[in-house]
């Protein structure tokens, strides 16, 4: 435990001793798989998710489903829901519902894949407190998985204009909207 949480500090202090990839934040992995234009505007630093009910309605879930945890666990980019520490670390994001699977699902592949590059091995627990339903995430064999995911998230970054929105039904809930539509 104490070594664990040493790194941890380690990793806040020291963020430019990060590899490139591992610069990445888990949001921007999850946003590939939702809407790549969405990921541009989150990665340029436009953020509007205090506008978003949905987003709120995510915080209201967190805390009332879970007590007594290591919370909101930040070590270098990424920012973990909350961990537990059994014979294993488990890493646990808390989600809404089952829509944005995939996303939820490389997102804590990254964290992983993540933990893995400095040495901590962990699983991932996907949480739906309102579905009552858990889904249980392992990196092995799966690394290629995060490696294309970042080389993806890196070249959207990378494009000086957001890549062309395209509608779906998520846009409504959407804190980008305003932007992509009016
Ligand atoms: S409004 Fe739709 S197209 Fe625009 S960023 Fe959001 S999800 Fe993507």
């Amino acid at each position: 435990m104490m070594i664990f949480f040493k790194v941890i500090v380690v990793f806040k202090m020291e963020p430019e001793y990060l590899e490139k990839e591992l610069l990445i934040r888990g949001t921007e992995i999850n946003y590939l798989f939702i809407c790549k234009t969405k990921l541009w505007y989150f990665a340029k630093g436009i953020t509007m998710e205090q506008e978003s009910d949905f987003v709120d309605l995510g915080k209201f879930l967190h805390e009332k489903s879970y007590f007594g945890e290591e919370k909101e666990v930040q070590i270098g980019t990424i920012n973990i829901d909350f961990i537990k520490r059994k014979n294993i670390i488990e890493i646990h994001e808390v989600k809404k519902g089952k829509s944005m699977e995939k996303a939820h699902e490389i997102q804590a592949l990254y964290y992983l894949y993540y933990l893995k590059r400095y040495g901590i091995e962990a699983k991932a627990i996907l949480n739906y407190p309102k579905l009552r339903e858990i889904k249980e995430i392992i990196l092995d064999g799966r690394e290629g998985e995060v490696e294309g995911a970042i080389k993806e998230v890196e070249k959207i970054k990378s494009m000086p204009n957001p890549p062309k929105p395209k509608k779906s039904k998520i846009c409504k809930k959407c804190s980008y909207y305003e932007l992509c539509w009016i």
